[in-house]
């Protein structure tokens, strides 16, 4: 059995944390290939190391003393390293980052130091090799970021070694410039190391007991989802569920390594498991919740639409032409309504308007904004009668008009669109029926 076991910041963010990880790691010896994060919030406004090295290096660029600010993020690292008691020191590493500052390495460079140093830290805390992430993930000429020379890299350079630490978030190109995955990376190095080893499992572990079915934010105390399908998260994700950074599925999905999110604060917890597929039920007939706020609904009619061979291209095209994503679209025979983001949408309005009536001259457009989108999703909802009505059911129990309705035809999903002020009650009215009340 081999694992590869990625920490987020919130679990490396003190010498306390990094203890409770030596202590998840020693009690598995499967745990073999360990993928850091930078230190991250000790407390709620506490700031990221990550935040830290973008500011630090913002001010050596623009010619101002950096010094200070360079000395605090040493001294966040400091901390850690007395805690642990470590006969080590990352004296030089600074002075070879001032120096790098200096000569303007690079935005990446600089934010990449964070999770470098702290694999640092964790190698000599565990007392295994440290690979430094530059040599063994790679980038092109352009920036982006090359999938098979990586894991022919990785893949080789981890052969020979039974344990080791791989910092997370950054690579290099060629000539060794480093270059960073956008924030939250790590959990792709993660995933790209899994794939290299082959391990059986990846690990992800976090300050949260893997996936919730809802929102703790409107939910309160909601339960947390034990097994999901990568179709199924990538539903929620849509949706806004966040855990894991989404170019993390690829690389162990292909493979059929499963991701088992975990927390470093309760490892006692299972976590939710992420797999391709799985005869598993889920405990309750779906398997999340999930919403978005900030939608808006342009509803184009025109009599007999139907026979009208061409129609909705032209309408999409309008959307296409400006440069607006379209989120879902929902048709009657003599309507088709299309959601795309508000914000997105907004300064576009007026022109998008115009531009639809030329291109299909409708007898009506109707405008509504401020609409939300809950998913429902859930693989046991194909074999389960009835979803669809407790869905409707609790939401007109709970005096919730419902305006839009969308079922995905692969019946893992339904969608709902309902007014903003409903959103919140519309997520809680749903929990309840299937998850509080019915088993
Ligand atoms: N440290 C980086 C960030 O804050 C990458 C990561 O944590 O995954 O985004």
């Amino acid at each position: 059995m081999k694992k590869v076991v990625k920490f987020g910041g919130s679990s490396l963010a003190s010498a306390e944390q990094f203890k409770k990880v030596g202590e998840i790691i020693r009690q598995d010896s499967s745990r073999r290939y360990v993928v850091p994060s930078a230190p991250g919030k000790r407390f709620p406004n506490d700031i990221k190391v990550t935040d830290m090295l973008y500011d630090c290096y913002e001010t050596a660029v623009s010619g101002e003393e950096f010094a200070d600010k360079l000395e605090k993020i040493e001294e966040r690292y400091q901390e850690i390293i007395d805690g642990l008691k470590l006969d080590f020191s990352l004296e030089k590493d600074f002075a070879v980052i001032s120096e790098n500052f200096k000569k303007g390495a690079g935005k990446d460079y600089a934010a990449s130091r964070g999770e470098y140093l702290n694999g640092k830290v964790m190698a000599a805390y565990l007392g295994i090799p440290f690979v430094d992430a530059a040599e063994v993930v790679r980038f092109d000429e352009d920036g982006s970021f090359n999938d098979a020379v990586t894991d022919e890299l990785l893949a080789g350079r981890l052969a020979d070694l039974e344990r080791a630490v791989i910092p997370g978030f950054y690579g290099a190109k060629e000539d060794g410039t480093v270059v960073t995955f956008s924030r939250g990376g790590s959990d792709i190095t993660g995933s790209l190391v899994a794939l290299a080893v082959h391990a059986d499992l990846y690990e992800n572990w976090t300050d949260v007991s893997g996936f919730l079915i809802a929102d703790p934010r409107i939910v309160r105390n909601s339960k947390s989802i034990e097994i999901i399908t990568y179709k199924e998260l990538r539903e929620l994700s849509y949706m806004g569920a966040s855990v894991l950074h989404e170019d993390a599925i690829f690389p162990v999905r292909k493979v059929g390594i499963p991701i088992n999110i975990r927390n470093t604060n309760a490892p006692e917890d299972k976590g939710t498991l992420i797999v391709e597929s799985t005869c598993r039920k889920s405990k309750y007939t779906i398997t999340g919740i999930a919403g978005t706020d900030g939608f808006a609904a342009i509803t184009v009619e025109k009599a007999m639409m139907n026979s009208e061979i061409g129609f909705c291209r032209k309408v999409l095209q309008v959307f296409e032409e400006n440069n607006v994503s379209i989120e879902h679209m929902p048709s009657g025979i003599d309507t088709m309504t299309i959601f795309v983001h508000k914000n997105e949408f907004e300064e576009k309005e007026q022109k998008i308007l115009a531009d639809i009536t030329k291109a299909v001259n409708p007898d009506h457009i109707e405008l509504e904004s401020d609409l939300a989108l809950i998913a429902i999703v859930g693989r046991g909802m194909k074999s389960t009668r009835g979803t669809a009505g407790r869905i409707f059911s609790a939401l007109a129990h709970a005096h919730i008009n419902v305006k839009m309705i969308d079922q995905g035809s692969s019946e893992l999903n339904i969608i709902v669109g309902v007014r903003h002020e409903d959103f919140k009650n519309a997520i809680r009215a749903l929990y309840e029926i299937f998850v509080l009340t019915q088993l």
